[in-house]
């Protein structure tokens, strides 16, 4: 007996493989290689979780109401032009389920996020990479490989993992020479993490380029990665085709209630940003010191260059520290650093400083 034979363009796909949680033999260990909030989750958000626990044996709500109207009110968004997802992950899916097909092209940059050509070649169509500059996205790039297959354009802004970010005005030309035929995807994972005054998350494009579609997680800067829960900004018209696709009720009844908490929680917001910006700094200033490069970056992470990447992870590893090595993204002497608690990054420090290269 044999089990049948899957479509021959999953065969391609290579399974995506998170950050390591665990070491073995080591009850104590520090996780950065995720990018999660290292403060966890606000106090309101873990409140309402443990409340939902009341009525679990309801279905949830499918249009995630409540949820919806939480984050238009924060945002200044109309609540019906958001729809909510199991994980931005979940939204990134259902996009390239709509509009690509087979042989069709989706097109992100050079060190773009893993799940975009995952998810292109579960429906068969081709994930097509654009060139960086100088590990930063790179507009003409983008646009030079706009074929007349292209049917989606993903970009991380700010990318994960380079952490550079593209401007307002970069964003603006993109969205304004890229086919209409062309779905732009601003995946702003990261977004709430950038104090650039010339950034933008892209919603105010959304209003003028009904092809550009902004994503969003509730995994960050919320500390809820364990829930699955991220949303989209859109246009009506995607919003529709969005809410054809998706499952009839594809976030918890816990994502939702405790992601309402959470949208709410600013407080949580701001001091998680505080931390972030401030231990970022400091450990970008201290790597400098032991002579090691980090990328500029305005997100939750760093990548830093090692002459033997793979030997550093395992240094760091041996201190029950665990980093995310970058191969699969084409940065084979980088590791991603996600900035964690003072202690944290006090351990990584001391670790590396005996560290031979
Ligand atoms: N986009 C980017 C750029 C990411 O880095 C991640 C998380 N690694 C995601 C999307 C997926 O996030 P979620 O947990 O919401 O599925």
């Amino acid at each position: 007996m044999m089990a049948p034979t899957a479509r021959s363009a999953i065969y391609d796909i290579a399974p995506y493989v998170g950050g390591a949680s665990a070491i073995e033999g080591r009850d104590q260990v520090i996780r950065l290689a995720s990018n999660e909030n290292p403060l966890g989750a606000g106090t309101a958000a873990v409140d309402a979780y443990r409340a939902a626990g009341d009525s679990l044996f309801r279905y949830p709500d499918g249009g995630a109401t409540a949820l919806r109207q939480a984050i238009a009110e924060v945002h200044g968004l109309p609540a019906d032009q958001i729809v909510c997802g199991a994980g931005s992950d979940e939204l990134i899916a259902l996009l390239v389920r709509a509009y690509a097909g087979p042989g069709d092209e989706v097109l992100y940059s050079e060190h773009g996020f893993l799940m975009y050509p995952i998810t292109a070649r579960t429906q068969g169509a081709v994930p097509v990479q654009a060139p960086e500059r100088n590990l930063r996205s790179d507009v003409d790039a983008l646009l030079a490989a706009v074929t007349p297959r292209t049917r989606l354009l993903f970009l991380a802004n700010p990318n994960n993992p380079t952490g550079s970010y593209l401007s307002r005005d970069e964003l603006e030309a993109l969205a304004r020479e890229l086919p209409d035929e062309v779905l732009l995807v601003i995946d702003a994972a990261y977004a709430e993490y950038v104090e650039a005054a010339d950034y933008s998350d892209g919603n105010e494009l959304v209003d003028r380029h009904p092809n550009v579609v902004v994503t969003r997680t509730f995994s960050k800067i919320y500390g809820l990665a364990a829930l699955r829960l991220g949303w989209a900004y859109a246009a009506p018209e995607v919003i529709d085709i969005l809410n054809r696709v998706r499952g009839p009720f594809n976030v918890s009844a816990a994502a939702q209630i405790a992601g309402e908490a959470a949208v709410r929680d600013r407080e949580h917001v701001a001091r998680s940003i505080a931390h972030n910006s401030r231990w970022r700094t400091w450990f970008t200033e201290q790597l400098a010191r032991l002579n090691l490069r980090a990328e500029p970056s305005v997100a939750n992470f760093v990548i830093v260059r090692f002459a033997d990447a793979a030997g550093a992870a395992e240094h760091l590893k041996q201190n029950g520290i665990l980093v995310r090595q970058m191969a699969a993204y084409g940065l084979p002497d980088h590791l991603r650093i996600t900035i964690g608690t003072e202690d944290d990054m006090r351990a990584v420090i001391d670790a590396l400083s005996n560290y031979e290269q």
